[in-house]
This record gives C-alpha cells, sequence and structure tokens, in this order.
C-alpha cells in the first residue's frame, strides 16, 4: 500500500490517493483538520503541509492511530469512569488529555521538516516506509 499525493483539477488542491502496489486507488487518505481547514499541502513548511504529515501518520496508522485512553473520542466519558476527574458528574464530559482530538501524538513537524517540506507536485511513500519512519522517530 502507497501513498500517492497530487493536486486535482485547476483549484490545485491538494489529494492524496491510497494505492496497492500496481497503482490502483483504494481509496484517499481523510484530511485530519487540525491547521489547515482549507486543505492539504506539501513542498513548504506550513499549516498545510502539518495537517499533510499529521493525516499521512494517522493514516498509516491505522486503528493504531486511536487513543487506547478516550478510544478515539477525545472525551473522557462514564464508558472509561476510572479514568473521569474526581467529582465529575457521570455524564459529563472532560477532555481527555492523552491524545490530539482522540488521536495518538504523532511527531508530524518532524515528519513535516524531514518530508512533507520536500515534496513536489507529486509525490509517493509506502506505507511502510511511512510505518519505519515512525518507528525510528516516535520518542523525537
Ligand atoms: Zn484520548
Amino acid at each position: 500500500m502507497r501513498y500517492h499525493g497530487y493536486h486535482h483539477g485547476t483549484s490545485g488542491v491538494g489529494m492524496i490517493a491510497v494505492e496497492d502496489a500496481e497503482g490502483n486507488t483504494l481509496g484517499v487518505v481523510h484530511h485530519v483538520v487540525v491547521d489547515s481547514p482549507t486543505g492539504l499541502s506539501w513542498g513548504f513548511v506550513g499549516s498545510g503541509p502539518a495537517d499533510t504529515a499529521r493525516s499521512v501518520l494517522l493514516a498509516a496508522l491505522d486503528e493504531d492511530a486511536r487513543c487506547q485512553t478516550c478510544r478515539g473520542t477525545g472525551y473522557l466519558t462514564a464508558d472509561n469512569a476510572d479514568t473521569i476527574r474526581r467529582g465529575a458528574a457521570s455524564t459529563a464530559r472532560t477532555a481527555c488529555t492523552d491524545c490530539d482530538r482522540g488521536y495518538r501524538h504523532v511527531p508530524y513537524r518532524l515528519f513535516t521538516t524531514d518530508h512533507v517540506a520536500h515534496w513536489g507536485e507529486q509525490w509517493c511513500m509506502t506505507r511502510q516506509q511511512v510505518l519505519d519512519w515512525l518507528a525510528a522517530h516516535q520518542h523525537g
């Protein structure tokens, strides 16, 4: 499986396709919007590339991208009562502090300067390459 970035149409919107080894499109990388509601971009350092980095890293992690503490919801609820702040009402929703809106923390800034900032108009990176990079930099 690999990720293939390109610009869609005349508007130049950044798209990242998920492809198999033969280049068949399986889907697109979901844009995890944090810094750049206007879209994904690359080739420089900024909010668009930051979202690209985060989205690609989380896509490669797949199910592992989900925060274990809050099960990916971003909130602590009665379902994980042992972690609810003492004294909070049982129905109260407390923002989870172990994650970024339900997603695991990933070193997206480093991935941006290592990779995303250097990508040209089109780029390809395999899921394994992303996971290898992540394994080497997870605690960096
Ligand atoms: Zn969480």
